[in-house]
């Protein structure tokens, strides 16, 4: 399908961290590379443009990611604590523990478009195997898809 060499397979965790197609890891899963371009971000492409692999693997294909991202947004509530604890400090006396709520709640804010980004690229890694023929054929296609509820969710 392409003139990309296959021999070299790409990490499993980089392709995740970087939004890849988990069929080749080499095809971009989302529209646009900026994370932060707010009205574009979550623009996914149809089909990987190297293997072919289709993205949305089922109706509702993504509706899981919101269980991947809250997952995601306790890990690191449960990190930014310990960080906290271990640098400034907690307390029952004063407002520290409060001051952290109120700093997570804006990092978590802040952080939203990435967690959307990876909740779909770990989640569509869990369905679609990395394939060693990617370049030559055996894509999961699609199930059944509407074409009106695609990339609705
Ligand atoms: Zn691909």
């Amino acid at each position: 399908m392409c003139a990309v060499k296959s021999d070299d397979k790409p990490g499993l965790i980089l392709s995740i961290l970087r939004y890849k197609c988990p069929r080749c890891r080499r095809g971009n899963l989302f529209q646009k590379k900026n994370t932060y371009d707010l009205k574009n971000f979550m623009k996914m492409n149809e089909r990987c443009e190297v293997c072919g692999q289709p993205f949305e693997v089922e109706v509702g294909f993504y509706y899981g990611t919101g269980f991947v991202s809250y997952g995601l947004a306790v890990a690191i509530s449960g990190i930014s604590l310990v960080l906290w604890a271990l640098t400034i400090g907690l307390s029952l006396d004063d407002n520290r523990f409060f001051w952290w709520m109120g700093i997570n709640a804006l990092l978590l804010v802040a952080m939203q478009p990435i967690l959307m980004r990876l909740s779909r690229s770990l989640w569509i890694a869990i369905f679609v195997p990395y394939s060693k023929n990617w370049a030559s054929g055996d894509i999961i296609e699609a199930e059944r898809i509407n074409k009106d509820q695609m990339n609705n969710w």
